[in-house]
């Protein structure tokens, strides 16, 4: 069957269903309902309330009247069962409508019911006219309701005759299955072709849940399918460089250089490393710890295995402020080894590059720290034998995969300081192994959170000054809008001129995205220093940047902030040995989501908690920031309310891979004609392709 053998289609309609994706009788059976109204129960009008629920009545006509002139014309239809009468009323058509319906003719009217003055009424109903009470069985249904649009309505395309054209379809196809029998069978999902009637014409809400349940299962699967194979190709087949000797630099470091005790959770991450390292294999890990927890340190450690068996490791960031600030971080714990170590960002003189290039071809380089241009440039490298990237989540799986395939297949570690629930990391990062780094250093006290309004400024400044007079120093934050960093700028630059009169007895410093790069990190040292105390800020400072002795932080306009944003700004503070505070200030007008945002914010500490209520807020594409996360849109599955059928897709696919992953077996022909064409597009975006 062709799409055009459906009644009612001429080319302006295929235009417009072409326009929603739908081009072929395929595309047309996987275009599901959006909602469904349940049809199946009729009340007895006597027993409505007239507070709006959606029901069903059937009962006799009484009377048809038109009623009121030009633009209050209506027309009204009054019927009665043995209980009560209702009327239904029609502001548009009704002169069309009218031709429907006679006097004592018994008709079923669909609808919301509302008490209007003397009478029950419903606008614009749904009508069924019936011969007799017998077709009252008959009328009785769940009536899927299709997703309408603009290109619909012109063409008269509405949810009535897409499913006319669904029942014609499902007469004459019958889509074959290719999921697996023992999977259908396991996880109690119908079979393909039963599930489509099940969501187009379903007898009953258990129904189309079934139906529903089988295409997202079907959705994850796929999705889950590619991951698991894109691991067996890509990594299970590439031999891992071996890192077999814990040397001399681990060794020393560990022993000799590091002036405090590892945590439980930095240790246990590390031991994951080591035997990744020892496996022979490539490894692939995510360290995942909330802000504070020591990734840095898990890091160094990963990095010395390289450098004790004879390879290089480069370490990424996403920003070049955060490339420096490691550079400074691993020199200070490397230097003392002897271990050579060079930055590499875009700013620097040519003949600096030059230089920095031949030692890393040379080998001369031990350790290179830069943004992520390190790989994607073509620097070569002598040995490189581990890439650690920091800040995951915004480089995206696509440039991961570039790492794990390119070059000399180096072991990656990265590093995620936004902990990302439970659920989404299953999904993005399927294909990683996953260490969690539970709980901060000792000694750390929690920062406290309050929430203030701006008409506190007072307080809050005089509060501020003791801390400073105290020895502590502060970032003032000004949000960034992106669409008028114009405007921002002119926010913070506000703020920096009085914040330097209220606090002339200290070092004001002024630090934003507009700044060049040299100019961030001159001010970004003197507050390092300590020769300013108090930073005034756009969200630059957002990720990374370690100021122990800063223990106060102001976040101006905090609503405009997103949690996850505000979750990794805090993390700023609270890294020292004093108390540290952060203020919260709001606008008068504030959502009721930016009121949740806050609260939740002064009501926990806990990254994971704040990331967990963040993604639900903003949905998982907001939430990564980016469509390049590798995350798929998926049409049928939530992955955030579908967790469980997620969880059950993917342990069906990677168990499928292990024991067929060439999908060979006769029982995996269907699949394979649908996996494959899958798999080919999941590579291409991945860059595998
Ligand atoms: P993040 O996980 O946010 O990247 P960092 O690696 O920057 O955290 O570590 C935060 C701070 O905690 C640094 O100053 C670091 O030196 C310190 N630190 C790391 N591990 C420990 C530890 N086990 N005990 C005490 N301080 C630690
Ligand atoms: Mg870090």
């Amino acid at each position: 069957m062709k799409l055009i053998d459906l009644p009612g289609l001429n080319t302006k309609r295929i235009k417009a269903l072409s326009e929603s994706g739908i081009h072929s009788i395929l595309d047309l059976l996987n275009f599901f309902p959006r909602r469904y109204i349940d049809r199946t129960t009729v009340s007895p009008i006597q027993s409505l309330s007239g507070s709006g629920e959606e029901t069903t009545v059937v009962g006799r006509i009484k009377k048809i009247q038109q009623k009121g002139y030009g633009r209050k014309k209506r027309l009204e239809v009054i019927i009665q069962d043995n209980t009560a009468a209702l009327k239904g009323v029609w502001f548009k058509g009704g002169h069309y409508i009218r031709k429907q319906f006679s006097e004592d003719q018994l008709v079923a009217f669909f609808g919301k019911a509302k008490q209007y003055g003397r009478y029950l009424s419903m606008a614009h109903p749904e009508v069924d006219t019936l011969g007799d009470e017998s077709e009252v069985e008959n009328l009785q249904q769940i009536v899927p309701i299709y997703p309408g649009n603009k290109s619909f309505s012109k063409t008269y395309i509405n949810s009535k005759l897409i499913h006319r054209w669904q029942q014609m379809i499902l007469k004459h196809e019958s889509p074959p299955e290719f999921l697996p029998d023992g999977i259908l069978k396991e996880h109690q999902l119908p079979v393909r072709h039963k599930a489509y009637r099940m969501i187009h014409l379903p007898a009953s809400e258990s129904d189309y849940k079934m139906a529903f349940k089988r295409f997202k299962f079907e959705e994850l699967f796929l999705f889950e399918l590619s991951v698991a194979k894109m691991k067996h190709e890509v990594i299970e087949k590439q031999q891992g460089h071996l890192f077999a000797d814990l040397g001399n630099y681990t060794r020393r470091f560990f022993n000799e250089e590091l002036p405090f005790e590892l945590t439980e959770g930095q240790a246990s991450a590390l031991s994951d490393i080591k035997q990744d390292v020892r496996s022979g294999k490539q490894m692939n890990r995510l360290i995942q710890g909330d802000v504070g927890s020591g990734k840095t340190v898990v890091a160094i450690g990963a990095i010395l295995m390289a450098l004790d068996n004879g390879f290089q490791a480069a370490f990424m960031a996403p920003t070049e402020i955060l490339a420096e600030q490691h550079f400074r971080t691993l020199s200070e714990f490397l230097d003392p080894l002897d271990i050579t170590i060079r930055l590499l960002v875009g700013k620097q003189k040519n003949s600096l590059r030059t230089d920095i290039l031949t030692d890393i071809e040379g080998g001369a380089c031990n350790v290179v720290v830069g943004t992520h241009a390190v790989i994607q440039q073509e620097v070569s490298f002598h040995r490189l034998g581990l890439a650690v990237i920091d800040e995951q989540h915004r480089f995206g799986v696509r440039q991961r995969a570039e790492i794990l395939t390119k070059g000399s297949h180096p072991h990656v570690l990265v590093m995620s300081a936004t902990p990302i629930p439970r659920s989404l990391a299953m999904t993005l990062y399927s294909d990683l192994d996953i260490s969690v780094i539970k709980g901060l250093p000792g000694g750390r006290k929690p920062v406290r959170t309050a929430v203030r309004t701006q008409k506190k400024h007072q307080a809050i400044y005089n509060f501020m000054e003791q801390e400073l007079a105290d020895g502590g120093q502060a970032y003032v934050v000004y949000p960034l809008v992106e669409e008028s960093e114009k405007m921002d700028l002119k926010d913070a630059t506000a703020g920096y001129e009085k914040l330097k009169n209220r606090f002339a007895d200290f070092n004001v410093g002024l630090i934003h995205g507009q700044m060049k790069s040299e100019e961030k990190d001159a001010v970004m040292q003197q507050f390092v220093a300590n020769q300013i105390q108090v930073l005034v800020s756009t969200t630059v400072i957002e990720v990374g940047v370690d100021v122990p002795n800063a223990s106060i932080m102001i976040v101006e306009h905090a609503e405009r902030f997103g949690l996850s944003q505000l979750h990794q700004l805090r993390g700023r503070i609270g890294r020292g040995q004093r108390q540290s505070y952060c203020i919260l200030v709001h606008g008068q007008k504030v959502s009721k989501e930016g009121r949740f945002r806050l609260r939740k914010m002064s009501e926990t500490n806990d990254g994971f908690e704040i990331a967990e209520a963040d993604l639900k807020l903003r949905g998982p594409g907001d939430f990564l920031g980016t469509k390049q996360s590798g995350l798929p849109e998926f049409e049928v599955a939530d992955i955030i309310e579908d967790q469980w059928i997620l969880e059950q897709a993917k342990s069906a696919a990677w168990q499928l891979m292990a024991e067929d992953p060439d999908l060979a077996r006769p029982n995996h022909r269907e699949l394979k004609k649908v996996f494959v064409p899958y798999y080919k597009e999941r590579s291409r975006f991945y860059g595998m392709g």
